[in-house]
């Protein structure tokens, strides 16, 4: 356990019944970080999530808390509150008495609990609402209550299960740097559950990837979109252009020969025989309308379809075999491409950019 660890999971397993649904957890989390852990639905995220908070025990392993194990310690005694989607704030209570709750019942003086919730309720400028009832006020306000319920009594670690799920799409963008912001002012640690890529990506220091109940790759942001570890991963991120084939000795070093080609490859990632698969990030996918003299990962393509997001442009093409092929790159980038459907292009990329991935 390195200094800077604030909890630690430890060969952690959790059936229900006979149906094992997180296979075998070791990983850490390190005080002061925002954690997210992605995955596509039943993966285990919320899973793993209950464990830390103590809802859910774990079937075998230990989690350790600042080194201690706490797999015996009940909820309430956990310093790990959780906020999530459906929120749970107590209706019966207005927002001033939601935010003191856990005060309250931790036997904090009135007068105290009246100073600590006042300082949340204007960070989290839901002073004007303090009188208000839970009922009266929007999602995003709601959300804002939820933090300031769970931060007030200043934990050292926060889990957040999905919490902005139910907000539209610009409350969500606005709610993303007010959490991003508030982690790194509080130093708290944060967990936070998604399945949503931009959210994970966008916040995190490091994500946790899983897929069925282990964890598939563990990293920043930046590790995970440029070197994903696995297939899974890069076609889960699904902003690389993948080829599958076996390793061969080439005429310059290794090459990988796949349906669509044989195709150069940079390092000495894999042995010769190998299954494997070349990811390409789609935005150092090049296209030309003549075959790059120069270019030695060159794949004849057609387009098949384009898509302007904002100042992005995605060209979608097909090789011959059938696979579809993406190409990111601003607006003035293709502007002198022609890209009528079924117009054929050369996509090329430096094997540099190839990143060679673990078939399974
Ligand atoms: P989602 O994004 O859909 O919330 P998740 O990754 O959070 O998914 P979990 O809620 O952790 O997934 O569930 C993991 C698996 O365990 C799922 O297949 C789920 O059906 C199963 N599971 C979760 N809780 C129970 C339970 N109490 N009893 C039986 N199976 C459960």
């Amino acid at each position: 356990m390195s200094r800077d660890t604030l909890v630690s999971f430890e060969g952690v397993v959790k059936s229900f019944g006979t149906f094992v649904a997180v296979k075998k957890l070791d990983f850490e989390i390190r005080k002061g970080e925002f954690l997210a852990i992605m995955g596509s639905s039943g993966c285990g995220k919320t899973t793993t999530l209950r464990m830390l908070a103590g809802l859910e025990a774990p079937s075998e392993g230990v989690i350790k808390l600042s080194g201690k194990p706490i797999n015996d310690l009940p909820t309430w005694s956990r310093d790990t509150p959780m906020v999530w989607q459906s929120l749970a704030l107590f209706p019966f209570l207005n927002v001033r008495e939601n935010v003191e709750f856990a005060l309250k019942m931790r036997g904090v003086g009135k007068a105290e609990r009246r100073r600590r919730a006042e300082q949340w309720l204007d960070r989290m400028q839901i002073t004007e609402f303090a009188e208000r009832n839970i009922s009266q006020l929007s999602g995003g306000q709601r959300q804002r209550v939820a933090l300031a319920r769970s931060l007030v009594v200043e934990p050292e670690i926060l889990l957040l299960d999905e919490p902005l799920s139910a907000l539209d799409a610009a409350l969500k963008v606005r709610m993303q740097s007010v959490l991003k912001n508030l982690q790194r002012e509080t130093g708290i640690t944060f967990v936070y559950v998604t399945h949503s890529q931009s959210e994970a990506f966008s916040m995190a220091d490091r994500v946790v990837i899983m897929s069925r109940g282990v964890i598939e790759q563990i990293g920043t942001p930046q590790e995970i979109y440029r070197t994903p570890r696995t297939r899974f991963v890069a076609d889960f991120l699904g902003s690389s252009n993948l080829f599958s084939g076996k390793v061969r000795a080439g005429g310059q070093g290794k090459v990988l020969d796949t349906p669509a080609g044989q195709f150069a490859l940079s390092g000495d990632a894999a042995g010769l025989g190998e299954a494997a698969t070349l990811t390409v990030l789609d935005t150092k996918t090049h296209l030309s309308v003549e075959k790059p003299a120069n270019a030695v990962n060159v794949v004849p393509v057609r387009v098949i379809g384009e898509e302007f997001v904002g100042a992005t442009a995605t060209l979608y093409l097909e090789t011959a075999q059938g696979q579809e092929i993406r190409v990111q790159k601003g607006h003035d980038e293709i502007a002198d491409l022609p890209t009528d459907i079924g117009q054929g292009l050369y996509a090329w990329w430096n094997p540099q950019d190839g990143h060679l991935v673990a078939e399974a």
